[in-house]
């Protein structure tokens, strides 16, 4: 298993925030059938988590980790 497509999660939005502030949203990407295992009742690792600014909807980045999609496995935000 590779990190692979784990990119640098740096810069700053134009509000001011950086990737590593606490406001900074995590949203959890599904590809292919992801959603259809929400509707059966299955909570499915997402395959890719991105980090958008809550403001001013700026992504900082994205990555595809396995060890960083499932950190974010059980937040739906
Ligand atoms: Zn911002």
């Amino acid at each position: 298993m590779n990190s692979q497509g784990d990119e640098a999660r740096t810069g700053v939005c134009r509000c001011g925030r950086s990737v590593d502030d606490p406001a900074t949203l995590a949203v959890a990407r599904y590809r292919g059938l992801g959603w259809l295992l929400f509707v059966i009742g299955i909570t499915p690792t997402p395959t890719q988590i991105d980090f958008v600014c809550p403001s001013c909807r700026h992504l900082f980045g994205s990555s595809s980790a396995p060890e960083v999609c499932l950190r974010y496995k059980f937040r739906s935000s």
